[in-house]
């Protein structure tokens, strides 16, 4: 290696470039997907993740593993950040990228060592996933009804036990059918259900119920427990009389000064209730608090009341009945009313609970369970289930799962290679076997011989066509549409060309430039304790 003469400049870096760049990027790469490789699939094994404050959990969820471990080298961060976009992109196929893009940088690093150059690699990868994107709309058809509830199981496939997942993939479609009247924003899902947990009965009975469900109780238990339908206005602040500050100065000489101005700030306060009332409001939520001056004003006023909200149930709350929050009462107009069908008190496991509902869309996921783990398993489990389902109503498209789909693309991206000129050629085969790690590491975690497995399904597809998948249970193969194990078209293409474009901007770098830093450097010099 020859040091050219910027070398000097660099002196505070450790370099390493070329080859030695690549064979040190692609073994990062390697082992961060070494450590998942055993998650994937039914019959993938779980992990034991332990925090440094000592608390574990158990997950068989990819981006869970790698997310939660402390990784430092770029290349892997690079990884971690590819899965974490499938993550948010389309909440499932997070292992299966970080696993092609450690074999898709394996195997050009095979080739790179047979004298290929990198950018031949690049180049035979960026054809190689166009051909495959392509090939994958042809292979995939849409979700029937019945097949959609499919997709969401296939996609919670070892998250949890069977009859739980069985379940939650029920509501999940519930949901994201009512989600489906409203266009737009993907990340819907997130906001129009609020997810609640009650401490007692069992998980089994957990259930959606349309509406914004709240822990809350109205201000007075003198006004109905039950009313609706009808008006509701929301204000986003508070209602309660102006305070006297402290620093306020009144001339105090005169004692009916103070009273006039108490007398003056009820008036006010008064007139807020009036106009509400006159508005016809019903139903009254007020973010901040009221004052309990206000609360008997307001019962006699024939309004029912509820104070301190979270903002994002104020926010869902507006969405289900269409009220437009103010913040100030006096300047409320009857088209910033909202409209609710019916609301209702209930005490569940000792505490009130309060459902709203309304035309628009908002729902509450209310679950049920003895343990709060137990709990935030289950709403992990729904809210996977949730993105996958809503996600399908927008792009029906599903694929044989089961590895069928990466075998047949292989086999079609080998046939396609040889319309290419030699050394893309190679390349493109790389990508090819890469494809099959797939398959590959599908049957290895299920207990069978890997390399028979995918030389058998692709036999297997080739004679009976390109549904035809591995049968995990059998350790033969058989049809992926007649056993219901389907993945989402958006899962497996994001995956697809997020793993590509990882692996080709690895395979981009030329030069590691590392910041020399002492080891004698405490973590804390960097922090603000300048005195
Ligand atoms: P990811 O994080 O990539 O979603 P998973 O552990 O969820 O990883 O595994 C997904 C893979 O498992 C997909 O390739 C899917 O087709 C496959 N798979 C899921 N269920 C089955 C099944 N019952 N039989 C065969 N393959 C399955
Ligand atoms: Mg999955």
């Amino acid at each position: 290696m020859v040091e050219s003469d910027h070398d000097i400049t660099l002196q505070e870096t450790d370099r390493i470039h070329g080859r030695t760049a690549l064979v040190n990027n692609v073994s990062a790469a390697s082992s961060l997907a070494g450590a998942i490789s055993s998650t994937l699939g039914p019959k993938g094994l779980d992990k034991m993740l332990v925090k440094e404050d000592g608390t574990a959990i158990v997950t068989n969820d990819g981006v869970t593993v790698i997310e939660t471990a402390n990784v430092e080298h770029p290349t892997a961060r690079m990884l971690i950040d590819a899965s974490s976009s499938q993550d948010r992109y389309a909440r499932d196929g997070t292992t299966t990228t970080v696993l092609l893009i450690s074999e898709m940088l394996q195997n050009a690093l095979e080739l790179v060592r047979m004298g290929i150059h990198p950018s031949v690699v690049v180049k035979g990868y960026e054809l190689s996933l166009d051909e495959a994107l392509r090939e994958i709309t042809r292979l995939s058809i849409d979700a029937s009804e019945t097949q959609r509830k499919s997709v969401v199981k296939t996609s919670l496939q070892g998250k949890g036990d069977s009859s739980l997942c069985d379940k939650i993939a029920t509501l999940a479609i519930e949901a994201a059918d009512s989600l489906s009247k409203e266009s737009g924003n993907v990340d819907l899902e997130r906001i129009r259900v609020k997810r609640i947990q009650i401490d007692e009965g069992n998980l089994m009975e957990t259930k959606l119920v349309n509406g914004l469900m709240l822990l809350k109780s109205r201000v007075d238990i003198a006004s109905p427990k039950k009313t609706g339908p009808g008006k509701i206005a929301i204000i986003d602040g508070g209602l309660e009389p102006a305070k006297l500050e402290i620093s306020a100065t009144i001339e105090v000489g005169n004692p009916s000064n103070l009273r006039e101005f108490h007398k003056r700030a009820t008036k006010r306060f008064k007139d807020k209730i009036e106009h509400l009332s006159s508005l016809g409001v019903d139903l009254l939520v007020v973010r901040e608090g009221i004052s309990d001056e206000a609360i008997s004003m307001l019962t006699d006023s024939g309004i029912t009341a509820y104070r301190r909200f979270e903002r994002k149930d104020m926010e869902l709350l507006s969405t289900i009945t269409g009220a437009k929050p103010v913040s100030n009462p006096m300047k409320l107009t009857k088209d910033e009313l909202g409209t609710f069908s019916s609301r209702s008190e209930e005490r569940i496991a000792d505490v009130s609970h309060t459902l709203i509902e309304g035309d628009g869309v908002g729902m509450s996921f209310v679950v049920r369970g003895s343990s709060r783990a137990i709990r935030e398993e289950a709403i992990r489990i729904f809210d996977d289930a949730l993105g996958v389902a809503h996600r399908l109503n927008g792009y029906p498209g599903i694929l044989p799962g089961g590895g069928a789909t990466q075998s047949h693309l292989a086999r079609h991206l080998r046939k396609f290679s040889k319309s290419q000129s030699g050394r893309e050629q190679l390349a493109i085969e790389g990508y090819a076997s890469a494809l099959e790690s797939i398959p590959r590491i599908l049957s290895e975690n299920a207990g069978w011989d890997p390399v028979e497995s995918i030389l058998s399904l692709s036999a297997d597809q080739k004679e009976s066509g390109s549904w035809i998948g591995l049968d995990l249970d059998s350790g033969g193969s058989s049809d992926m549409a007649e056993k219901g194990v389907f993945d989402p078209e958006f899962v497996v293409e994001h995956a697809l060309s997020g793993a590509t474009e990882a692996a080709i901007s690895v395979l981009r770098i030329d030069d590691v430039l590392w910041a020399r830093t002492d080891p004698s450097t405490p973590d804390w010099q960097d922090d603000e304790l300048e005195d």
